[in-house]
Parts: structure tokens; sequence; C-alpha cells
């Protein structure tokens, strides 16, 4: 089974990944391995390195290039598509179906003056964050395997190629469905909008109203994944529409990090320079784009054109509320606070203007307050306590919403740095802890710490 049967031609080029020179496999992923199903001795079989590195089929499986267009912030590109990627197969799992993709596996019909391939640092980096964001339990793309090329890639320097073996529920995006509706294809649009609801949602209506029902899920789900993100300090940095997910799991993790110091303005792509996907631009960015994903669907919500648009309408006016609605009760969590009064989204507007006034690392702060310390100034300590009404701090939800690890930019840095040279053994160690981010663990003091102020990473790069 692939891609190729459920969605029409239109969508996807029949293509495989160009072969590489000396494979080799230098992070995996066993314990998602077994989750999918595969078998215990799979990274051991010459034909799984193969599969990984495009030197070779996926046993049973017909590699595809996917179709997408997208707004790149904010400019509409007609076509987009795998232009460095292919999916390699779609597995049938206890879980429901995964796609297995690869990133930088040679050029495609969709790769413009690209060259399809990755640097070794940027695959390692989405590996790393990918998994951290699993461990955090959000929705996320997983990481497989990494594996070197042995070939030389040109970027602002002569850099390791790599490939990096992502798993998803579906990699259909905003811009898979704005691909079709700038066709005028409807039929298309319809094909696609069912293989997304068998993909990735289920309990959907079987007639006309699952198309409305679509939009309402994926809006949800967005609202949602957002507010996560924001909770652990997330930007994702290219939040175009061709990099959101209608699954609402978090995609394509390019110039993406975890802040240090707060500050809600903070990016850290290095294009990005107009703060476009700022921290706190996320919920209106993700409204933005699930705006133009309305769009696309409009001919399948209603024949009657008017009545689609206040449908669309109906259903996007819920995405701020929403995502309030988790941002404040996620914050009030992480401040040992489980229900939510109607004020409280100006107690979390007054603690993250404390935040940033004093210039506090937003892990820690949380952090140091789970451990019973008293961080922030003593008049937003008193308010705090005044806002807890007399009663003791919900210690264990704190610490099921405050993690000890996050993957810090300039540790991150560090482990790619190492890698690069051949030694893997703070890539590993960071991996190993970022899998279960919320418990402390002996003598790794070291990773909960704030960078010195000379080991601040302020941008990060594409890495294309
Ligand atoms: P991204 O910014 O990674 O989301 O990529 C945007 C578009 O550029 C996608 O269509 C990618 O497939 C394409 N792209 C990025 N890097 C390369 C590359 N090195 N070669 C070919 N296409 C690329
Ligand atoms: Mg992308």
């Amino acid at each position: 089974m692939n891609l190729a049967t459920n969605l029409p031609e239109t969508f996807y080029r029949a293509v495989a990944p160009v072969p590489v020179e000396a494979p080799k496999l230098v992070a995996r992923n066993d314990a998602l391995a077994a989750a999918l199903g595969l078998a215990e001795d799979w990274f051991e079989r010459p034909e799984t390195l193969a599969a990984l590195s495009g030197n070779g089929p996926f046993p049973g499986q017909e590699p595809v290039a996917l179709a997408y267009s997208g707004h790149q912030f904010g400019n509409w590109v007609p076509v987009l598509g795998d232009g460095r990627a292919h999916l390699i197969a779609t597995l049938e799992t206890p879980k429901g179906l995964f796609e297995i993709q690869l990133k930088g596996s040679g050029a495609t019909p969709f790769s413009r003056n690209g060259d399809g391939r990755a640097a070794l640092g940027p695959m390692l980096r989405e590996y790393i964050v990918s998994e951290a964001m699993a461990g955090f339990g959000i929705p996320t793309t997983r990481a497989l395997a990494v594996v070197t090329t042995g070939e030389e890639v040109y970027r602002r320097r002569k850099e390791p190629g790599a490939i990096l073996a992502r798993v998803a529920r579906s990699h259909v995006r905003v811009g898979t469905f704005q691909f079709a509706a700038s066709r005028r294809d409807v039929e298309g649009l319809r094909a696609l909008a069912d293989h997304e609801l068998k993909r990735s949602y289920s309990g959907y209506p079987a007639d006309d109203s699952r198309f409305l029902w679509l939009l309402e899920n994926a809006i949800a789900r967005q609202a949602k994944l957002i507010a996560q993100w924001m909770c652990v300090g997330f930007i994702h940095g290219v939040m175009n529409t061709d990099n959101m997910a209608i699954s609402g799991e978090t995609i394509d993790y390019g110039p993406c990090a975890f802040m240090d110091t707060f500050h809600p303005k903070k990016v850290f792509s290095s294009i990005d320079e107009w703060g476009r996907y700022a921290w706190d631009q996320q919920p209106g960015i993700a409204l933005w784009n699930l705006t133009r994903f309305a769009e696309c669907l409009l001919p399948l919500l209603d024949a009657d054109q008017e009545k689609a648009v206040v449908q669309a309408r109906v259903a996007l006016e819920k995405f701020l509320p929403q995502f309030e609605q988790h941002f404040e009760l996620g914050m009030m969590a992480k401040l040992g606070i489980a229900e939510r009064r109607a004020d409280d989204g100006d107690f979390i507007a007054a603690t993250l203007k404390m935040l940033m006034e004093m210039e506090l690392d937003f892990t820690l702060f949380f952090r140091n307050l789970t451990r019973g310390e008293e961080p922030g100034d003593a008049s937003w300590q008193a308010a705090w306590k005044a806002r807890l009404e007399g009663k003791a701090p919900g210690t264990d939800l704190m610490a099921r919403m405050n993690p000890v690890y996050i993957p810090r930019n300039h540790q991150v840095e560090s482990a790619l740095k190492e890698a690069e040279e051949g030694n893997y053994t703070r890539f590993n160690t960071l991996c190993d802890l970022l899998r279960t981010p919320f418990g402390e663990k002996l003598n790794m003091a070291g990773f909960e710490a704030a960078p010195l102020a000379a080991e601040e990473v302020h941008a990060t790069f594409c890495g294309t």
C-alpha cells in the first residue's frame, strides 16, 4: 500500500530518492520503531539502511514526492512540494496508518534551484526537538532515524550531508489544500479532505457535513497545539501554510527553538526580520493559516457559497476562544492551579510581564516555583498567593506541566557540533533526557541550566 492508492495523481509524483555514496546510520529511535511494529532487528537489516538512505526501496512500497503550494511569510507560492523529501512508506500499525518520509533524500520535480539535500546539523536538530516535543506530550511528527550520506552539502559552508527519516500520521498541509483549491480542482479537494479525515481523524459524520466537521476539528486541534507550544516556550519559526499539518501535529522543524529568557517577541529564525512568527504572534498566525484552509474548503461546505462563508466564519471564530482556554488552563496549571477563573487572563498577563521585565528564564522560573522556591518579585509572589486563596499549589500538576529539561539552544548547538566531529555522546544524552523531560535525573544539572551570556544562541538558520 502507498499513498498513491488514496490520492488523485495531481497530488504527487512517483519519484525515487537519489542514492548516496556511503550511508551510515548515526541516530536510531528503537522505541518508535517498536511502536510502529517494526521487527526488533529492523535497524540491523541491510535493506533498512538502504531504505533510510534512499539507496533502495522500502520493501513492498513505492516512493512519492508530494505536491503542495503555500504562503511563505505571507507571500503566495503556487508550487512548492517535496523538493528534498520522499514519502517512502505507509505502514499499518496497531495505532493506525503512519507515513515514513525521508528529508534530504535528493532532488525531485519540486526542487526548483535546491540541491534536494540536507546537512547533518539541521537533521539532528529536528530529531532532538521533535522527540522532545513528543516527550512533552505535544502532537508532533516523530524522528525515526538519521543517516549520514558520506557526501558533502554546500550551505554557508561545506557540511556533512544527512537524511532524516520522520514519521507522521499524514503529511497533508494547509498548502496541500491550497494546491488543489488554486487549481479549482473540487474533486481533488474532496478526495484530499476524505484522505485526511481517514488518516488523522475518527468519529466524523458520513454525509457531506464531514467537511465542516474537518474544518472545526482542525481548528480545535491547532488551537490546542499552539497553546501547548507556548506553555513550553516553543517558537516554531516558520509557520508558513506549507508548514502546518491538518492533523494538528507539529511539522517541519526548521529555525525553531525554545526560549531561555522570556520575551513575548522572541524569534530565532534568521530570516524572520519582522517578527512575524514571534512567540506571541503564533495564535494570530495559526488563525491566518486556518483562514486560508477554510477558504480552500468553501466549495465543499455548501453549494451556496454565501452559506459556506458563514459556516467557515463561525468555525474560525471559535479558534481564539479555544486557544485562550487551553493557554490559560495550561498556564494556570504551570502555576499550580487546576481551574481557571474568568479574570485569570489578567493574572497570566501580569506574570508574563514580570518574567519579561525581570528577564527570567521561562523554564527555570516555573521549575523553581514547582520546587517550592520563591522566584519572581515580592509583589508577584503576593499576587500568586492571593490567587491560591490560601491553598497549597498543586505540585503534582506543576511537575507534570513544567519540564525539567528542554532542548536548550546552547546544548543543542554543542551536541550538533560534537556530532559533526563524530562524537554523538551529547546528542544521545540529550535525546535520553528529553524522552522523559519532567523527571529530574542524577548528575544532569548542567542540562537544566540557562546559558551563560557567552553561550546564548540568538538565531538558528533554516539550513536548507
Ligand atoms: P521549508 O522552508 O523547509 O519548509 O521548505 C520550503 C520549500 O523549499 C519546500 O518546498 C522544500 O521542499 C523546498 N526546499 C527546501 N530546501 C531545499 C533543498 N535543499 N532542495 C530542494 N528543495 C528544498
Ligand atoms: Mg516545509
